[in-house]
């Protein structure tokens, strides 16, 4: 048996249940066979891959914390510190009920190579809990947030793992957090990305993953001739990712028709108002519904089980930026026969494998999440460099960093795609040309 399928067994025998985690390490290896097959060898030997795939750390802890009705209540905690061979762990910290041990696994394992590929140094982790801060008063959020903290503090530190956000966890959440690590380390540092900007944040770090995106995919684009121009864009998602790549995506000229929450989902012909989303959003925060109620050109569909709704409009470009398997085979096929061109994923793998090669096979540019949304890390890392150096930089200075680093992503996955004799093929750019700073890394640090 090769090397990649003995590893690939391995991990499903020793991480039962861990569905999401299994699929990540799959669609990696994969892409790697290429890579690991023309010097098994010296792999096997040195048990790169089995290094790879097992965290360095995996931290499990109880939050207690009291809520409005005087009700103890109970989450887990996470903090996965997966890979620091190329710089301190770094990756967000997800709070929803869906969290559970294989997706933050999954999500950590992504991280590394993401990380890899934003060309600076920082290394891959991921935490978060099941707690679900929909519908609970800012002192309840305030109260977890400092409970989880008080746990965590111990496991952090500006040179050690740098958190930040993701679903669930937003400017709010990140500002408590910050709070209760600086009350109980008496150091005021760069434990946390994300940041307000008030106490640290970065400018344009709430911007980055969305317009990162967009950066990306207008590469991708122009190197196929294209341009966002009079684009038809369908987009997932209303939180941060799917928000500012909408507003880009349409200052680029292209018509975004589209977005959605767990429950629901707009079709706006006329174009999303994005200021409109904002303030349901991020002010409301409340359901799309409350767009649809605002503005005369929207429809608004309830999701029924089973059916995805946004990925059977006819499209050019394809952005999913909401939630991992948000689009399956069945999706694909709509976009394909939709006539979709380009598809690049904002959210962590939204898309399933089966779903993946559908859209490779007919015809489709698709650039996977490790790549595409690498923009939101890449601006967590010059905000550790400005908290570093006690400097802020102007928003135009960042956003002009952010781009140079997405184009640098685009141009690297594209040329190890071809080395490698996968022309066309960015995940496998994206998966060997992240794995190949890190398998040096590692290799250079000896047996650790
Ligand atoms: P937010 O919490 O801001 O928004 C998530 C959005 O997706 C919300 O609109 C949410 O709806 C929706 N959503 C969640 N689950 C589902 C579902 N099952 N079906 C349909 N919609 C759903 O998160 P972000 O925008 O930050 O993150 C989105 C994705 O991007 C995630 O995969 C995240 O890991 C990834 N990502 C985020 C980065 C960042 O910088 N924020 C960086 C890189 C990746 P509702 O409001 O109803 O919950």
């Amino acid at each position: 048996m090769s090397y990649v399928d003995e590893v690939y067994d391995l991990v499903v025998a020793k991480n039962p249940a861990q569905p999401e985690f299994h699929q990540a390490v799959k669609e990696v290896l994969e892409s790697l066979r290429v890579v690991i097959e023309a010097n098994e060898e010296e792999y096997r030997k040195q048990a790169l891959l089995e290094r790879l795939v097992t965290p360095e750390r995996q931290i499990l802890f109880r939050v207690p914390w009291v809520d409005d009705k005087g009700q103890v209540q109970v989450n887990n905690g996470f903090r996965i510190q997966f890979n620091s061979a190329i710089g301190p762990y770094k990756g967000g910290l997800r709070f929803h009920p869906s969290v559970n041990l294989g997706i933050i696994k999954f999500l950590g394992f992504e991280q590394i190579f993401k990380n890899s590929l934003t060309g600076l140094p920082i290394g891959g982790g991921k935490g978060g809990s099941d707690f679900d801060p929909k519908g609970k008063s800012d002192r309840e959020i305030m109260a977890f947030c400092q409970s989880f903290m008080t746990e965590l503090f111990r496991h952090i530190g500006a040179d050690t793992d740098v958190p930040a956000g993701d679903i669930g966890v937003g400017g709010r959440e990140i500002g408590y957090l910050y709070g209760q690590y600086k009350r109980i380390r008496d150091v005021y540092e760069g434990v946390l990305t994300g940041k307000g900007l008030t106490y640290g944040g970065s400018l344009a770090r709430t911007e980055a993953t969305g317009y990162g995106l967009v950066y990306i995919t207008n590469e991708l684009l122009k190197d196929h001739g294209d341009s966002f121009e009079g684009k038809t864009v369908v987009v997932s998602g209303a939180g941060n990712v799917a928000i500012y790549a909408i507003q880009k995506a349409q200052k680029l000229g292209a018509k975004v028709v589209s977005c959605s929450d767990s429950t629901g989902w707009i079709y706006d012909p006329e174009g999303i108002d994005v200021d409109l989303l904002k303030e349901v959003k991020e002010v409301k925060r409340a359901r799309l519904t409350e767009y649809a109620a605002a503005r005369k050109s929207a429809e608004y569909h309830e999701k029924k089980n089973g059916e995805h709704g946004v990925w059977n409009i006819k499209c050019d470009v394809a952005l999913p930026c909401a939630t991992q398997n948000e689009l399956d085979l069945d999706d694909a096929k709509a976009l394909v026969a939709n006539g979709c061109k380009y598809v690049c994923e904002g959210a962590n793998m939204p898309s399933t494998i089966e779903a993946t090669q559908y859209m490779q096979q007919n015809g489709i540019f698709f650039i996977c999440g490790k790549a595409s949304n690498a923009g939101g890390v890449a601006t967590s890392a010059l905000e550790m460099s400005q908290n570093s150096e006690r400097l802020s930089w102007s928003f135009d200075e960042v956003d002009a960093k952010l781009q140079g680093i997405m184009q640098g992503i685009y141009k690297n996955i594209s040329e190890a795609a071809k080395k490698y004799g996968k022309e066309g093929d960015y995940v496998a750019g994206a998966n060997i040309a992240g794995f190949l700073k890190v398998a040096e890394a590692m290799k250079a640090q000896g047996i650790v």
